[in-house]
């Protein structure tokens, strides 16, 4: 691990495979473990903070079927475009810009000695699930439809241990 943390780079063209799998399993995952952890201890420290606040709080408890009617009602679409076209390529849209806010922690953090813009992550994944939850709307599809498969999607693949891979019906 020291011998990358030394000549610290991504994978570069010339390296060989071999090369890149060595780096990825002694330097990349442990480092992208220790990230995920950093990022688990820093949300859950902002949360116990989060939760001794109690005014001016937006209700943490809404569900996904009032969070779907709630934010149907600051709906303003476009008349010429078909409304799920509309909401799914926002959501696409919204979920980039969740993208701009993680790569640019990843750039600038060392050169700026930058922390993670958790509020501005938070805008942009709240923008994203607008955008899904409308695009779900448009489909006559509940936003609690949507979680619920979806988890029990995943605990099947658990059950079935089939949750690397690819494919949606594994
Ligand atoms: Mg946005």
């Amino acid at each position: 691990m020291k011998l990358f943390k030394k000549s610290w780079s991504w994978p570069q063209p010339w390296w060989s495979q071999k090369r890149i799998d060595k780096a990825w399993e002694e330097y990349y995952e442990p480092l992208i473990e220790e990230e995920c952890q950093k990022a688990f201890e820093l949300d859950l420290k902002a949360r116990i903070e989060d939760s001794n606040k109690t005014e001016d709080r937006v209700d943490q408890n809404m569900s996904f079927n009032e969070y779907q009617e709630e934010a149907g009602k600051t709906a303003m679409f476009p008349d010429d475009v078909p409304p799920l076209f509309y909401n799914a390529a926002g959501m696409c849209d919204e979920a980039g810009e969740v993208m701009g806010v993680v790569k640019k922690f990843y750039r600038d953090r060392k050169a700026l000695d930058l922390t993670l813009d958790r509020d501005k992550l938070v805008k942009e994944l709240g923008d994203t699930l607008w955008y899904l939850s409308q695009a779900a709307r448009m489909a006559k599809i509940t936003l609690s439809e949507v979680a619920e498969t979806n988890i029990e999607k995943l605990r099947g693949r658990r059950e079935r241990n089939t949750i690397h891979g690819e494919g949606d019906e594994r």
